[in-house]
């Protein structure tokens, strides 16, 4: 029966479609998990930025702490110094003239940790500044990256779509019952339900074949399965 041969040879090659099919769309199911991926970067680097952001804001705000305790110290001493002229007792005003001094010296050391958190607010002012442009960099190209795998998930979908339209015309050429046992084994089976006598060893599944099995694929009579697989044998 040559007939089954040559149904099996057109099995053979719907098969092909099949296992194009099966590449593409495993390329198109990948896409969601690449866009998550981008996506993740992006939110660690906003995460980063916030980060800076925060750490001027915080530094931000402890120098107008200071800046209010600088200010406290100065009427401090305004106010001794005012108390100066009206005292009578001398040992109160020597008293007025220490806490004078011990404000004047608290009066410095804030003024010098003003100048230091100056210095670095500029800093991290630079810092903030930097980390704002890598991100705006950084999310223009993962947007370009997006758009990129979306559109060449868009283009797999197409060529999908073809190849299934090649097959479907393919599969007429096939003899119904034929097909029938080919689409029910592809299942569970790498979606592969048909496969060569490699020698004398199914490559389907790589066992070796019984010498009978591999003549009775020769002859072609009636369908051969392999008996591990249980794949459709073809002897090409
Ligand atoms: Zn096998």
């Amino acid at each position: 029966m040559e007939s089954l041969k040559q149904d099996l040879e057109l099995l053979y090659e719907l098969q092909i479609y099949d296992i194009k099919i099966d590449d593409v769309r495993k390329k198109v199911d990948q896409a969601p998990l690449l866009i998550e991926e981008k996506n993740e970067v992006l939110f660690v680097k906003k995460a980063v930025v916030d980060a800076t952001r925060q750490h001027f804001v915080e530094m931000s705000s402890l120098k107008k702490e200071k800046e209010a305790l600088l200010d406290s110290k100065e009427k401090a001493i305004n106010k001794y110094v005012l108390e100066l002229n009206t005292v009578k007792s001398n040992n109160v005003y020597k008293a007025l003239l220490l806490e004078i001094e011990k404000s004047k010296a608290d009066k410095t050391v804030v003024e010098d940790e003003i100048l230091e958190l100056m210095d670095r607010i500029d800093g991290e002012a630079v810092k903030v500044k930097v980390s704002e442009d890598e991100l705006k960099m950084i999310e223009n190209k993962i947007k370009n990256d997006i758009r990129e795998i979306e559109l060449s998930a868009k283009k797999l979908e197409e060529e999908i779509i073809k190849i299934e339209k090649e097959r479907e015309d393919h599969k007429l050429k096939i003899d119904k019952s034929v097909l029938l046992h080919y689409e029910r084994l592809r299942k569970g089976r790498s979606g592969q339900g048909i496969a060569l006598i490699d020698q004398d060893s199914c490559s389907g599944c790589g066992m070796a074949l019984r010498p009978q099995l591999i003549n009775q694929a020769q002859k072609g009579l009636d369908l051969v399965f392999c008996d591990n697989c249980s794949r459709i044998l073809l002897k090409k």
